[in-house]
């Protein structure tokens, strides 16, 4: 099927499309079936037609679909409470998108610091991190891919290597402007980069040494993701603003700027806002996914599903000449590659499994992303394994009979 010639070419999509979905199953317009291990870039954590999510949606848009921030929101007081309960941090501000939530995160960064005397304030961002697609996000981002062609970026980010403390601690004895740190606990569109186990925590320390904000861009990471709520409660430690998105909502657009008590007094009346951040369709979606991961015990779902997952690639695939490594954190997961021992591009392989009936994503070249929603079966778990593993040997085997 051809695309439409009015839409903005943002985007190169594969030539399929999908008409209905239910849990980890999609099927397209011929009715072909699919099996979904990318959950729309970690949305559906809930799957497709959550019948709780149907439900939810249907009955508010029954009711009342928008109001204005002008006037009191009760599914946004119960949705912010329920946030903070999980996150045990204090206050939330809603927008409408990833980059809306950081773009929130950066804004009370930036206040904080002009609060505190410092008129040029400077966040540290991480090389190849992802953060979001406006001026101030891409200009946070760390690939320089996303941000060609639309100089001259916004100012006030330095940037360090990723999971390297030494570089954290060489700014902030040459930096007196610094006033937060702006990191993924994993790196998602950097390739599934898990940091050391205690680089939050060192983190946390230097920002308690300097009077700096540590701020969580959890927006891939979040919501169950990685087998805890949020990532950082891995670590056991509390970060000053973190930032969702994605999973959130399960697919209707809902983002979130959490802060804690000293970060979630910086905005006042008339500092920041959104028409439609908040409102009361995406907040009842939102908190019904909440009460569904809870009652269905999906993060430990999430937990066992990722290992077996991962332990079953590793044990078919890990020893393979051209398998670099499996990485995951729950139901993050990466299978690295190295790009001299494919008989394809890295790119291909999308193509590749979808002809065979799986969604999976491919992301920093070389890295194959599988990230199925949290009410993944077994059963379903074992196909992505031998899909997988059929597919990365077949792109390897052929390169050797050459
Ligand atoms: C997807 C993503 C974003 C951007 O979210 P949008 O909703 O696309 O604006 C930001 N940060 C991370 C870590 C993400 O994965």
């Amino acid at each position: 099927m051809k695309t439409s010639e009015h839409l903005m070419k943002t985007y190169a999509p594969l030539d399929v499309t999908f008409k209905r979905g239910e849990g980890a199953w999609l099927w397209d317009t011929d009715d072909n079936q699919y099996l979904d291990a990318l959950s729309g870039i970690a949305v559906c954590g809930l799957g497709h037609a959550h019948p709780a999510i149907t439900k939810s949606i249907c009955e508010q848009a029954s009711k009342l679909l928008h109001t204005s921030n002008l006037y009191n929101i009760d599914k946004q007081q119960h949705l912010a409470d329920q946030l903070c309960e999980i996150s045990n941090l204090n206050r939330v501000f809603f927008s409408n998108s990833g980059a809306e939530a950081n773009e929130a995160a950066i804004k009370i960064a930036r206040l904080y610091g002009h609060n505190n005397n410092i008129d040029k304030p400077l966040i540290i961002v991480m090389e190849n991190s992802f953060h979001g697609r406006t001026m101030a996000t891409l200009s946070a981002s760390g690939t320089r891919k996303i941000q060609a062609g639309f100089e001259p970026l916004v100012q006030g980010f330095i940037r360090a290597p990723y999971n390297n403390i030494e570089a954290i601690k060489n700014i902030a004895e040459n930096n007196s402007d610094v006033v937060a740190i702006l990191v993924e606990p994993v790196q998602g569109e950097g390739g599934i980069n898990i940091p050391n186990k205690d680089y939050l925590n060192q983190l946390r320390d230097i920002c308690d040494q300097q009077n700096w904000l540590l701020m969580l861009d959890e927006i891939q990471t979040g919501m169950g993701r990685t087998g805890e709520w949020f990532a950082f409660q891995h670590n056991k430690i509390q970060p000053d603003v973190m930032t969702l998105a994605k999973a959130l909502g399960n697919g209707v657009p809902i983002g979130a700027c959490l802060a804690n008590e000293k970060t979630g007094k910086v905005f006042q009346p008339g500092n920041h806002g959104s028409t439609f951040g908040g409102n009361p369709l995406m907040c009842a979606t939102a908190s019904t996914v909440i009460d569904t991961i809870k009652s269905e015990n999906l993060i430990s779902n999430a937990v066992r599903m990722g290992s077996y997952i991962a332990d079953n690639l590793r044990e078919k695939l890990s020893k393979l000449d051209g398998v670099s490594e499996i990485r995951n954190l729950g139901l993050m997961i990466g299978i690295v590659l190295d790009n001299d021992r494919l008989n394809c591009e890295c790119s291909d392989l999308v193509k590749l499994a979808l002809d065979k009936h799986l969604l999976i994503n491919v992301t920093a070249g070389n890295v194959i992303r599988l990230l199925p929603p949290l009410i993944i079966s077994q059963q379903q778990a074992d196909t992505i394994i031998n899909t997988i593993s059929e597919l990365v040997i077949s792109v390897l085997h052929k390169k050797k009979a050459a």
